[in-house]
């Protein structure tokens, strides 16, 4: 049961440090997603507004570009001299001027060749001269588009050493008959190349798209179709750009950021996880004491203190629990106490009436006898049995007023007169020990108390002293005032007390003595409690006792207010 108390108050601080924990955790975990979530949308964001931008831009230079290659060669087509050419026959020669401007155009970087071929395809003649044009493989295959009245063909990617290349050809017409070709095969890479400000390594690059069939890269050489992320407008016919993933390397730095936020949250939790355990065992350090205490209480000992120490409400508990435990002890004693006093109090009456009346009976047939009697001996042996009877009855009296004290009649008296008295009542005792009585004080010392219930404390007092003095010595009766209390001294220089005896001298019937009946002090202790009085007894063994019963003066403000 003791295991199971000590186990619940751990499991109670230990659930509130697991649910503060978890409070702490839940808020940190939706952080750390929003934030993955916002971070994540904000990149989105940023690229795809960005690149949009940059993909049509991109696509109107291209399609520039096309149109610049377009209107080169109408301006070909467009000359005299070029249907000259075609005019005069399959052995025709090309004119100064004609080859003048094929060669000044093949010499831009971005053509390969300037063709001139005949209706049926045939080339005739080829600028720069030097270009082996060869044969094209699969002309069948390739892409061919008409737009306008140009014709593109192609992609052809770089293949046995050739560059990748396009062809843009168109018809040269004399009187709207077609009389021959110009073609202008362009470098692939010269197209290509305009995409190459799209590419952002490691996330994403550009494709150059034909018929979603051909895929190239911005240098123009075949690509491997990927995740497509954005698509420009068409720069020409069935030509597009895609945006592709770039290796999945375009997660790279989201996942980064989660990784580091993840570390975060990890070292976070460890570090909470860390903090609330030492909480826990520091607080448990707190908690043992009390529950080791509450344990001892249960078991009766109320002897166990806890250390104040602790911090806070933990030091408040300590406290309240100390307090508790004295108080607790108290009651139990007052409580064992009002027990026994009523039992006591039962077993006087019985007493009092069983004892008490054929004692009287006794008494009077003793006393009647005497006077009857003639004989000296006889009547002092008659006598002896009259004083011991008084002696029983005299027990049996003080046995009464401690099981049932008479409610106390308070007056105003001097401490002067009951001395006065005191001294009288014991002077003959005194002097038969050998014990020299001393009496001092201010002379109109009052106090307020039952004047019966004083001259027995005072006796009470007095002959306890006196019996402690079976050598002689000195009886000091002194009083004096302090504060609003009058302090009453009785203090004899005889055989004194040891700790152990001290403690015992309270309880009723506890004596020493061998004709002591042990209620002497019991009776005092309660007349002065009964009387507002305070009794304080300090002993010393074989030096002597010291006796202050402090009583009030008047009658104490709180009576008079009620
Ligand atoms: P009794 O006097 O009948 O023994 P008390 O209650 O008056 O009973 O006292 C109880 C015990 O306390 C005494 O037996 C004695 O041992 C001790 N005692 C009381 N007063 C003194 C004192 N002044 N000096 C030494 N011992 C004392
Ligand atoms: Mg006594």
């Amino acid at each position: 049961m003791n295991l199971g108390f000590k186990s619940l108050q751990l499991n109670v601080a230990r659930r509130y440090l697991w649910g503060a924990l978890v409070a702490a955790l839940i808020p940190l975990i939706a952080i750390a997603a929003l934030y993955d979530r916002y971070s994540a949308n904000l990149l989105n964001n940023l690229i795809s507004n960005r690149v949009n931008a940059n993909l049509e831009a991109t696509a109107a230079r291209m399609n520039n570009f096309m149109s610049v290659q377009v209107n080169r060669l109408e301006n070909i087509v467009d000359l005299t001299d070029t249907a000259a050419f075609f005019q005069s026959g399959p052995q025709a020669e090309v004119s100064e001027l004609l080859e003048d401007i094929l060669r000044l155009e093949a010499e831009s970087s971005d053509i390969y060749a300037i063709e001139l071929s005949d209706i049926g395809g045939t080339v005739l003649k080829v600028f720069p001269e030097t270009r082996d044009i060869g044969a094209i493989d699969g002309e069948e295959t390739l892409p061919w588009i008409q737009h306008a009245n140009a014709e593109l063909l192609g992609p052809v990617i770089p293949q046995n050493g050739r560059p990748g290349w396009f062809r843009i050809s168109m018809p040269v017409e004399v009187n709207q008959q077609a009389v021959g070709k110009v073609s202008l095969r362009m470098r692939l890479s010269s197209l290509t190349e305009q995409a190459a400000s799209l590419i952002e390594p490691g996330v994403y690059f550009p494709q150059i798209v034909v018929f979603d069939r051909i895929h190239l890269t911005a240098a123009g050489t075949p690509a491997v179709p990927g995740q497509v992320l954005a698509k420009s407008r068409q720069f020409f016919p069935g030509w597009r750009i895609h945006l592709v993933e770039g290796h999945n390397r375009y997660q790279e730095p989201k996942t980064f950021i989660r990784y580091l936020l993840l570390l975060a949250a990890a070292l976070s939790v460890l570090g909470l996880v860390y903090m609330f355990f030492q909480m826990s065992q520091k607080l448990s350090g707190h908690l043992q004491p009390l529950s080791h205490g509450a344990r001892a209480i249960a078991n009766g000992n109320f002897n166990v203190s806890v250390s104040e120490d602790a911090p806070g409400e933990l030091g408040v508990l300590a406290r309240s629990y100390n307090r508790m435990r004295l108080q607790l002890g108290k009651l139990i004693d007052s409580r064992v106490d009002v027990e026994r006093r009523a039992a006591l109090g039962n077993m006087a009456a019985g007493i009092a009436h069983e004892i008490r009346n054929p004692l009287t009976t006794v008494s009077n047939t003793v006393h009647g006898l005497k006077l009857a009697e003639q004989d000296k001996d006889r009547v002092e042996m008659l006598e002896v049995i009259s004083s011991e009877i008084d002696r029983v009855d005299a027990t049996i009296s003080e046995f009464l007023n401690y099981a049932r004290p008479s409610v106390p009649q308070k007056e105003q008296l001097l401490v002067r007169d009951l001395f006065k008295f005191l001294k009288t009542l014991v002077a003959a005792t005194a002097h038969e020990r050998g014990v020299k009585i001393h009496v001092s004080g201010e002379s109109n010392l009052r106090v307020f108390v039952d004047e019966t219930h004083c001259r027995q404390i005072l006796l009470n007092l007095a002959l306890n002293a006196i019996e402690a003095m079976p050598k002689g010595g000195h009886l000091t009766l002194r009083a004096y005032r302090e504060r609003d209390e009058a302090v009453i001294v009785i203090a004899d220089d005889g055989v004194g007390m040891d700790a152990e005896l001290q403690a015992k001298i309270m309880r009723p019937f506890f004596t020493t003595r061998a004709n002591g009946n042990g209620l002497g002090l019991s009776v005092t202790y309660q007349l002065v409690e009964a009387n507002a009085g305070v009794l304080e007894i300090e002993s010393e063994l074989g030096e002597g006792t010291t006796v202050l019963v402090r009583f009030p003066m008047t009658q104490r403000q709180k009576a008079q207010v009620s």
